[in-house]
């Protein structure tokens, strides 16, 4: 196996567990590993620190154990049953009404680079690292053994997130099955997937708890949904008795999704009117009839030399929903950037709210659910970012 050495003294946050070596750390590489390959990590000592996928680029390994151990199927299969008992510990496996969640999520579960959502009896494998692209295959019958019983296909997912320089000619596609069942559900509310064509693996199912929040103070308001993708948080607001229900994208697509997916729910209710339309567009005409405004935008920054940028939108964008909610209104907004912290998306907020001059309090303070766990060695991994406002 080829090894990688690193410099003298560079082997500091890997003894903190922290799972990633960065190309900067190296001293030179024995052999000449292709990326996606396992190597071994070893000190200036020549002292064994880490295994893991080698990759070309700033990360140049990204670590699957810190012990001397093979990556074989054993390996896969022991990763994967420790996320599932993690997924049953904390009920999202167990709980009848919810077949959706999140099994691997990936410095999160000890699987930098891999992604694997639940469906019902579906998987989505979503690879970010050619390690785990080469791997899909072991990773995959390894998925099948553990979950025996419970999911009957896996569907391969990583057109869009591997690195295009790898040019690996990746395909889309079903590893196990090919059902045609593309519903799932969660929290007893039904949605169609589009793991074929759709955005992540399909839907966002991190937004699960915080659409639960959502339904407990939809009861009487007039709601709009911008961002909906699906329109998760439309139907969650429509079962907790809201008044109307706007839902708004940019992209038709979703739009379309939007409709199916309230259709399945609430098949005629008249309370729902989707709109395919540019976010600050419609804010920008829309009239104050709102008091309850959801604000989910994509990754403003994903990079860190777009965060200025990024803050400047999330400035902007909450500016607008301050000005036009209702008094009384509640703004539920979020950022779901890696990079922008916690605290620069409260002064982005904050700043916003100055703007509007109006008396604004933090209800609550959300972040991504138990299932999308954050590795404490790994903090880079808590990445959404929630507030809920009272705006009187
Ligand atoms: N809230 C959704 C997830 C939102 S993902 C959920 O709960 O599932 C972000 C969405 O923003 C995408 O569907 C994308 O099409 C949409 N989008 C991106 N730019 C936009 C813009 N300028 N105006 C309106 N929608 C936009």
């Amino acid at each position: 196996m080829n090894i990688v050495y690193l410099k003298k003294g560079k082997e500091e946050s890997l003894k903190r567990f922290h799972p990633w070596v960065f190309s900067g750390a190296i001293h030179h590489i024995e052999g000449e590993p292709a990326e996606g390959e396992v190597v071994r990590v070893l000190t200036a000592d020549r002292q064994f620190i880490a295994i893991g996928h080698y990759q070309i680029g700033s990360i140049a390994v990204r670590v699957l154990s810190f012990v001397d151990e093979p990556v074989d199927e054993a390996f896969w299969h022991r990763r994967l049953a420790v996320a599932y008992d993690m997924r049953r510990a904390i009920g999202v496996a167990t709980n009848p009404l919810n077949n959706t969640y999140r099994l691997v999520h990936g410095e999160g579960d000890n699987l930098p680079g891999l992604v694997i959502d639940v469906y019902g009896r579906t998987a989505v494998v979503q690879a970010h690292s050619v390690g785990m692209h080469v791997y899909r295959q072991e990773i995959a019958h390894a998925l099948a053994d553990v979950m025996k019983g419970v999911i009957e296909n896996i569907y391969y997912k990583s057109e869009t997130t591997l690195p295009f320089k790898a040019d690996l000619g990746q395909e889309n596609g079903f590893i196990l099955g090919g059902s045609a069942d593309n519903v799932a559900m969660e929290n007893g509310l039904n949605f169609h997937v589009d793991w074929l064509k759709g955005q992540k693996t399909g839907f966002f199912v991190d937004q699960r708890e915080n659409r639960a929040l959502l339904e407990r103070y939809s009861r009487d308001r007039s709601v709009l949904n911008m961002f909906c993708y699906t329109g998760g948080f439309s139907f969650y607001a429509m079962r907790g008795g809201a008044k109307l229900v706007h839902s708004v994208d940019s992209s038709a697509k979703a739009i379309d999704l939007t409709n199916k997916n309230v259709e399945l729910n609430f098949p005629g209710d008249p309370r729902h009117t989707a709109y395919a339309e540019d976010a600050f567009k419609y804010l920008d005409r829309m009239g104050d009839q709102y008091d309850l405004i959801i604000l989910d935008p994509p990754a403003f920054a994903k990079h860190k030399d777009a965060l200025r940028n990024a803050l400047q939108g999330y400035r902007k964008l909450n500016a607008k929903a301050f000005e036009k909610i209702k008094p009384g209104g509640i703004l539920f907004t979020f950022s779901c950037s890696q990079v922008v912290t916690k605290d620069n998306f409260r002064t982005a907020v904050f700043t916003a709210a100055a703007m509007s001059g109006r008396s604004v309090r933090i209800l609550h303070q959300l972040t991504q659910p138990a299932d999308h766990p954050v590795n404490i060695y790994h903090p880079e991994g808590e990445y959404l970012k929630g507030l809920v406002l009272y705006v009187e």
